[in-house]
């Protein structure tokens, strides 16, 4: 039967694990601080920010939100992310995007402090992921690790094949899937709008990642019996309902599901993980930041043994409920484990 990842659920999950943290953070003087930065009036970038603003209400982060008018010349944002990589109370920044066209996308990146840099977009936090030693991991392809750990999919010496190579999703997909470590060590192949015979690429895989932004672009006939299919796309499509659309993803669900082992649903599978990935990266920007160590039950995957040894690890087979109750049981030190293992 195909298992199909519940988003929400191992959200929550890793929630009520880093509240633990944030409470031992509080504790020790250390509220941990995020500020996202909105420069645009669309409907969508407001309603994210928004939903991260109460996400980091819910669990005692300190979250604001900084609005500049679209119209706004770029130095103001400029002189308002120097303002905030200089605020020791502020230790995660974002920069929602996408900003207006007479705003540098590349020299947003660039301006935030690498150390507040939560997004992971910054060069040196590429560098970094790309050489195997990442600071902060990009939210969505990190909350794709962790969706396909709680499912004890393990990827190593599989074949990957991810659809779509924005900087954002696709690029740091792959670039974690490459690694040699934990939730990495798969065979990776990164498809784009130029490749020819998509269907060819991912008829391969054990493993299809699917984010093009393009609905239900990958179908049950593009894929082999007991493929992992992780769904990214979030697409409005026209819909004879009251909203006159409706959300759909990168894969044609209901012909997928008939030959994937494990997939994820849109809504409620990659999406919730998005957000408290970011969460995550705050809390270790904090922790990082303050020298303050804080300890949390495990919020990945259970240490199997010795799987401490990121090239020994073993990801846990067996169902979710198992990898769960495996999950309360490890307790770790947060900071050793950042330093010694970043994640
Ligand atoms: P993007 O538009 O920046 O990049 C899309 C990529 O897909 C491009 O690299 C393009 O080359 C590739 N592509 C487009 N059409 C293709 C085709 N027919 N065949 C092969 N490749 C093709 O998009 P993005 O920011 O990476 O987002 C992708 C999708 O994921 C969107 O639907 C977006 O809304 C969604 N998204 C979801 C989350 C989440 O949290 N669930 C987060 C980010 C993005």
């Amino acid at each position: 039967m195909t298992h199909v990842l519940d988003g929400n659920a191992v959200s929550d999950r890793i929630r009520s694990n880093l509240q633990t943290a944030i409470d031992h953070l509080r504790d020790s003087g250390v509220t941990p601080g995020l500020t996202t930065v909105l420069m645009s009036e669309d409907d969508a970038s407001r309603t994210y920010v928004s939903m991260k603003q109460q996400a980091c209400e819910d669990i005692g982060i300190d979250g604001r939100t900084r609005r500049l008018d679209a119209e706004q010349p770029a130095e103001d944002l400029f002189d308002l992310v120097k303002e905030l990589n200089a605020r020791a109370d502020v230790h995660g920044i974002l920069v929602q995007m996408p900003v207006p066209d007479h705003v540098d996308k590349r020299r947003v990146f660039r301006s935030v402090d690498p150390m507040k840099d939560v997004d992971g977009f910054h060069p040196e936090n590429v560098g970094r992921l790309v050489a195997g030693n990442a600071r902060y991991k990009p939210c969505t392809p990190h909350g794709i690790q962790k969706l396909l750990e709680s499912a004890g999919v393990d990827t190593a010496g599989k074949e990957a094949v991810v659809v779509g190579r924005s900087d954002i999703v696709g690029k740091p997909m792959a670039n974690l899937l490459i690694q040699k470590a934990p939730g990495g060590n798969a065979t990776t192949t990164l498809c784009h709008s130029q490749t020819e015979n998509l269907t060819e690429k991912t008829r391969q895989a054990d493993l299809v990642i699917a984010a093009a932004g393009y609905p239900e672009l990958i179908d049950g006939s593009m894929l082999s019996e007991g493929t992992t299919v992780i769904d990214v796309g979030i697409n409005h499509v026209d819909a004879d309902n009251e909203k006159g659309y409706k959300l759909v993803g990168d894969v044609a669900y209901e012909s997928a599901k008939q030959k994937a082992d494990v997939i994820t649903p849109v809504p409620g599978g990659v999406g919730p993980m998005t957000i408290t990935m970011l969460l995550y990266n705050t809390v270790k920007a904090a922790s990082l930041q303050t020298e303050t160590p804080v300890d949390l039950p495990w919020v990945g995957l259970p240490s199997v043994g010795g799987a401490r040894d990121a090239d020994k690890a073993v990801f846990a087979g067996g169902d979710f409920g198992n990898t769960l109750s495996r999950m309360r049981s490890g307790k770790e030190s947060f900071l050793l484990w950042f330093l010694a293992y970043p994640v």
